[in-house]
């Protein structure tokens, strides 16, 4: 079969106006990227806030492992197969990251005939969102220094300082840097670090702003540091926040794209699942619903991260209600959790699937504990056999639950209609009552404990005294009611990434605690998990090249 990249551009697409008449929107409410990107103007988006609104379906998976899952896939091979059956559906994804692009895992626009497209395009620039909302970060953080070097006229204690600076690239030499070296001219030295941009609050609180209003007043909420009497200082003390909305204006536009099967795709957004909230943003979410009688939409990672945050975070805040969640997995991925190494996958082994399947037990088992009904999509490889197959569907059915078999990377729409009818029948039947696992009211600790608890199975937490206090001053200081968003490795239930399977009775070690106060969560850091990756021995950028005519190679 041919690559990602040779598929991709190999089908024709629709001029981009065409996209947005099937999804509902008109013309003149486009600004288009070219000629097949374009970003929905927000006049539109706030014309159709009074609409009722569709479905929400949620795609997530099991614990990644390097075997792939499939759940960009599976989301745009489900929205093709609904459209087929005559359902208005629109896909809503994040936006990729260059880390993983040029890192380890490649891009984010789904595969084989299950794609959104222009994948080159997507995958690299887009439309600059990532760009602005670098830049918005990168200005606070100037704004921070330059404040130091004019007097510090807020007080702000220089080894206090929280804010770090941005950039969407996996570079771990900027983990930890030292700033204005080299004399008076340039400022107070002093210690300073990067974030991988889809870590960045400005990316948590561009995901979940309403309107530019609520936006500049979160930019304004952000924390920067604090004083020597632990009294916070804001970026609105800087005066940094309309500056920094005004950088994003034309970012928070949802951007549209299309499927290879020509279906509608809101793409816009994109917080990594492990180490930020991991779903596109609150206005693609919205303007789908409001526009399509189904939204199908995918959050990162495994349905511990992704999805735990998507139900607890999302929505939690804005008071979405899915109607269902599709957990991905596949036959390889299952084999990797049952113990089998990457290289002897190719070889049948029901005993190894069997081994392996209760770490997609215990994802469907989660995602029940949110009042959602529960499917399963086996997302199939063409090295799948039928006695492995049939263990999955035995654990599932035990489960009182399926698995559907899914084929839409080879057969596009055609290889997901089953999934699609099982999800048609999951929505009309009514039956999600969505609720987060905790109350707002409970104790920061205590909320890390539940998910620690019944989403990660641990015995307990650990909580060094240091992150006691951060947790006790931020409750006296009016942040207790606040969701708590886990840093924590995707590969394992566990903070260790070589548990596979379901490891249970483990202790979550949590490490650090940050505040984002304009996002309005409490990140817990568990284990050795960073902010800011590093790439691989072999980073798949060095099979990235240009030819003369400008095509573009080797992404996947
Ligand atoms: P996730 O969203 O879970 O990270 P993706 O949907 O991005 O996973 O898929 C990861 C990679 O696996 C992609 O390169 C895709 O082409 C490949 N892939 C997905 N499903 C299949 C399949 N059924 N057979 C072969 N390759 C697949
Ligand atoms: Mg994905």
């Amino acid at each position: 079969m041919a690559t990602d990249i040779e598929i991709a551009r190999a089908t024709r697409l629709r001029p981009i106006a065409e996209i947005a008449a099937r999804a509902g929107i008109p013309a003149d409410a486009l600004e288009p990227y070219g000629r097949y990107k374009a970003k929905v103007g927000l006049d539109f988006v706030r014309s159709v806030e009074d609409r009722p609104e569709g479905a929400l379906v949620l795609v997530t998976g099991i614990n990644p492992t390097p075997a792939g899952e499939g759940k960009t896939t599976t989301t745009i091979g489900l929205g093709d197969a609904l459209n087929a059956l005559g359902q208005r559906t629109l896909i809503c994804l994040r936006e990729p990251s260059l880390g993983p692009c040029f890192g380890l895992k490649g891009g984010a626009t789904g595969g084989g005939r299950a794609q959104v497209a222009p994948m080159e395009e997507i995958n690299l620039h887009f439309t600059g969102d990532f760009h602005a909302i670098t830049a918005a970060n990168n200005l606070l953080a100037a704004m921070v220094d330059n404040h130091l070097y004019w007097g510090n006229e807020l007080g702000l204690d220089p080894r206090r300082i929280t804010w770090r600076r941005a950039i969407d690239m996996n570079d771990r030499a900027l983990r930890s840097i030292v700033t204005s070296l080299g004399g008076a001219a340039n400022g107070f030295p002093r210690e300073d670090g990067f974030d991988i941009t889809v870590a960045s609050e400005v990316m948590a609180v561009f995901c979940l702003a309403r309107d530019f209003d609520d936006l500049r007043d979160r930019l304004g909420r952000m924390v920067v540091g604090t004083r020597r009497d632990g009294s916070m200082v804001r970026a609105s003390d800087l005066k940094a926040d309309g500056a920094m909305a005004a950088l994003l204006r034309d970012a928070l536009q949802p951007n549209l794209v299309q499927t290879l099967e020509g279906s509608p795709a809101l793409v816009h957004g994109g917080p990594f699942a492990n180490i930020a909230h991991g779903c596109n943003s609150l206005q693609a979410t919205r303007l789908g619903m409001r526009l399509a009688d189904i939204v199908v939409t995918e959050a990162g990672f495994g349905a511990d991260l992704g999805g735990e945050k998507f139900l607890d975070i999302k929505c939690r805040v804005e008071k979405i209600a899915p109607s269902c969640a599709v957990v991905v997995a596949t036959l390889r991925a299952l084999k990797m959790h049952g113990g089998v190494a990457k290289s002897a996958l190719g070889r049948e082994d029901p005993a190894a699937v069997a081994r392996g399947v209760v770490n997609l037990v215990r994802h469907v088992e989660n995602m029940g504990k949110f009042g959602l009904p529960v499917l399963v999509a086996l997302n199939r490889f063409t090295s799948d056999t039928d006695a492995e197959i049939a263990v999955v569907q035995e654990a599932m059915a035990r489960l009182g639950t399926q698995a559907y078999l899914c084929t839409h990377w080879s057969d596009g729409a055609a290889g997901a209609t089953d999934l699609a009818r099982a999800v048609l029948e999951r929505i009309g039947a009514h039956t999600a009552r969505y609720h987060p696992l905790y109350p707002d009211e409970m104790k920061l600790a205590e909320k890390i404990r539940t998910i620690a608890r019944e989403i990660y199975r641990a015995a307990d937490v650990s909580l060094p005294p240091a992150v006691v206090k951060k947790l006790a001053a931020w409750e006296a200081a009016g942040f207790g009611h606040v969701p708590v968003c886990i840093a924590k490795t995707q590969y394992s239930f566990s903070a260790d990434p070589t548990q596979l399977g379901a490891p249970e009775g483990h202790v979550l070690p949590v490490r650090d605690v940050r505040l984002s106060a304009g996002a309005g969560f409490v990140v817990a850091i568990c284990g050795d998990i960073m902010t800011m990756p590093g790439l691989p021995r072999v980073p798949a950028a060095e099979a990235i090249s240009l030819s003369a005519d400008g095509l573009i190679d080797g992404l996947f």
